[in-house]
């Protein structure tokens, strides 16, 4: 039944986005959960809903936010913000998952999402002697929680590293006093704490001086352009991929051994179709004559999503995931190595690459690139 106050404060939360829809259907069609997995994930459905103030189905937690849906829709409908608004709606009425409620004490309690300790955040950087942020810097290097407490994901922060110190970068960390950038808390809808999380934050970021924040997680540098910038945030914010490719440009830094071989690029979502685009890594690995880049089946802003937006990362699958489609889209190629720029990418095709016994390796640019300079 149609209730108008249900109706008000839902068209509210969703910003009005969804009343353009004039439900054609096609994201429902392009949402790749649908045509490769066995989720349900009625978009139009869910637009409907939205436009009318309806009762919103479970789905609206399988989306992994990837945006693809959004840039077929003939109607340019915002259909991520109507999602991120009817998850608001579910938090608000206590329907969110358990798992949600549970990554927002870790949250809360420890700085990030997956309960790691506070103290071993800045674990990663032992033994570098970087520089503390807070005793001022021009930039300040952002690692994000799922890098920092993922250890396969160390070799490519301790690479990134090398690389700006070798570059003469003036940057610092915030080590073990970083908290999390709030990306899955605005994913989960609890939009005051997010408030409280985005305050705090661009405090202690503007407390360092810093001119511009290099992301190491896509997720991350898009919350600071979005969220954080709308809040008042001025510094400039780039993805540490686009921060290297000037560094090379500019010639900072130069390429020495010779790298060789078959590489493919997995675009993530957050750097093909939120961020700058899939081009500056492609300029990148251009540099490297002996490297054959073989594109996939999908590929740049058409990549398709490892499944691990939007808080699915935090999530059991049952089934062929998404990243499992992908890294056997990787092989098709005939690639043997896989380059990734986003943590959540990283881990989900490792993973994938594991379980499913795909002979191609898993790499982040900055390892890569660190390899490969003088
Ligand atoms: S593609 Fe756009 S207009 Fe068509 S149903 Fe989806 S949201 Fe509505
Ligand atoms: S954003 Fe991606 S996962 Fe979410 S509905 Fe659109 S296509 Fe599906």
């Amino acid at each position: 039944m149609i209730d108008d106050a249900r109706w008000e404060k839902v068209t509210n939360l969703t910003g009005f986005d969804g009343n353009e829809c004039f439900q054609c259907g096609v994201c429902t069609a392009t949402c790749p959960l649908g045509y490769m997995g066995e989720e349900d994930m009625d978009v139009r459905n869910l637009m409907r809903r939205a436009q009318i103030g309806l009762d919103i189905s479970e789905t609206v937690w399988n989306c992994s936010t990837c945006k693809l849906c959004e840039q077929s829709c003939p109607r340019q409908v915002e259909i991520v913000n109507v999602i991120t608004g009817l998850r608001q709606l579910e938090f608000e009425e206590r329907r969110a998952p358990d798992k949600t409620v549970k990554l927002l004490w870790d949250i809360y309690e420890t700085g990030n999402p997956w309960g790691g300790k506070k103290m071993e955040r800045a674990k990663w950087a032992e033994g570098l002697n970087l520089k503390d942020a807070r005793e001022g810097t021009e930039v300040l290097l952002y690692v994000g929680c799922d890098a920092a407490y993922n250890k396969n994901l160390h070799k490519s922060l301790r690479g990134l590293a090398e690389i700006l110190k070798k570059a003469g970068i003036d940057f610092g960390i915030l080590g073990n006093e970083e908290r999390c950038c709030g990306e899955p808390v605005r994913n989960a809808g609890e939009r005051y704490f997010l408030d409280d999380l985005v305050r705090d934050n661009v405090a202690q970021f503007e407390k360092t001086g810093a001119k511009t924040i290099v992301a190491f997680s896509p997720h991350c540098g898009n919350m600071f352009n979005t969220i954080y910038k709308k809040s008042g945030m001025k510094t400039e914010v780039k993805h540490y991929s686009d921060f290297l490719n000037s560094l090379l440009r500019d010639g900072k830094v130069t390429l020495g051994k010779e790298a060789r071989g078959k590489i493919t690029i997995h675009d993530p979502c957050y750097l093909s179709r939120y961020g700058d685009g899939p081009d500056n890594l492609r300029e990148m690995f251009s540099l490297f004559p002996e490297v054959e880049l073989k594109e996939m089946s999908s590929s740049g802003k058409d990549s398709l999503c490892c499944g691990g937006g939007g808080n699915r990362m935090f999530d059991d699958f049952e089934g062929k995931r998404l990243s499992d489609f992908r890294i056997e889209q990787a092989r098709d190629t005939g690639a043997e190595t896989v380059i990734t720029a986003c943590p959540i990418c990283n881990m989900n095709l490792l993973d994938s690459a594991k379980t499913n016994g795909v002979n191609v390796r898993v790499k982040e640019v900055a390892e890569f690139l660190e390899e490969n300079l003088k």
